[in-house]
């Protein structure tokens, strides 16, 4: 890989196509990416990627959706974290509250003092949570990568105040529903931010109807880029730079 991006969400590993066929693809776009483990076998799937591609960064945790999990998957998750850059995708999911909630508060926090016992980042999944995720974020002194960031203005505003917080961009800031995100974008500094695709999800335009792809991950970052008034190059430069900072790269 030589391209100038990093795609700092990117689940090869859920992926049903070949992954060679897709790194192939982003080749000469993407620097590397990390690949976010949701459960207990996909973090192992992580690492054996990592392990085959030094273009892909393993993390290791568990999604929001299967709190309810985290006691009988937790082991598994702790035995990886030497090998990963992060931890998570893990946070708190309140709209479709697919785990209690307190299951979803216990395997977030759990997973927080996983990430500050070996001094990583925390990948955080945040879906109509933010008033909980911002309480216990402000309290805490872990590093949090904010997945996916959505949130408008207000919110935006109030989690740039924890400087422990990173902003990362994916593809509803390009969506042609996404003013709101867009506003809240234009309030972040360059550099708090990341870029990145949630592949296989949320193909950002002109590929919305088709499944994400890392290839993709430019097209975010150009949004951002008309955003912030600056090329989409500085945009590359900057979020790569961002994102070596925060995964230890
Ligand atoms: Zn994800």
């Amino acid at each position: 890989m030589h391209g100038p991006w990093v795609d700092t969400h990117c689940h090869l590993q859920l992926d049903d196509r070949p992954t060679d066929e897709l790194l192939a693809r982003a080749e000469p776009h993407l620097a590397w990416l990390v690949a976010p483990g949701i459960d207990a076998e996909s973090s192992e799937r992580s690492v054996e990627l990592a392990s085959r591609y030094p273009a892909v960064v393993a993390t290791a945790g568990l999604h929001p959706h299967d709190a309810a999990r985290w006691e009988v998957e937790r082991g598994r998750i702790e035995a990886l974290i030497p090998q990963v850059c992060a931890v998570g995708e893990t946070g708190l999911d309140y709209y479709r509250n697919l785990a209690p909630v307190q299951d979803q508060r216990r395997s977030f926090l759990d997973q927080i003092d996983l990430a500050l016992a070996a001094d990583l980042p925390v990948i955080v999944h945040c879906r109509d949570a933010f008033s909980d995720i911002y309480e216990i974020l402000s309290n805490s002194p872990v590093r949090a990568i904010l997945h996916c960031w959505t949130g408008g203005p207000r919110w935006t505003k109030r989690f740039l105040e924890i400087e422990t917080v990173t902003f990362s961009y994916a593809g509803p800031v390009a969506f042609v529903t996404g003013d709101t995100v867009r506003m809240g974008a234009a309030l972040v500094p360059p550099d708090r931010c990341l870029v990145e695709t949630d592949t296989p999800y949320l193909a950002p335009p002109p590929h919305r109807q088709e499944q994400n792809e890392p290839a993709f991950v430019r097209y975010v970052g150009a949004a951002l880029g008309d955003v912030w008034g600056i090329s989409v190059d500085e945009v590359a430069t900057v979020t790569a730079n961002n994102a070596a900072r925060v995964f230890g790269r």
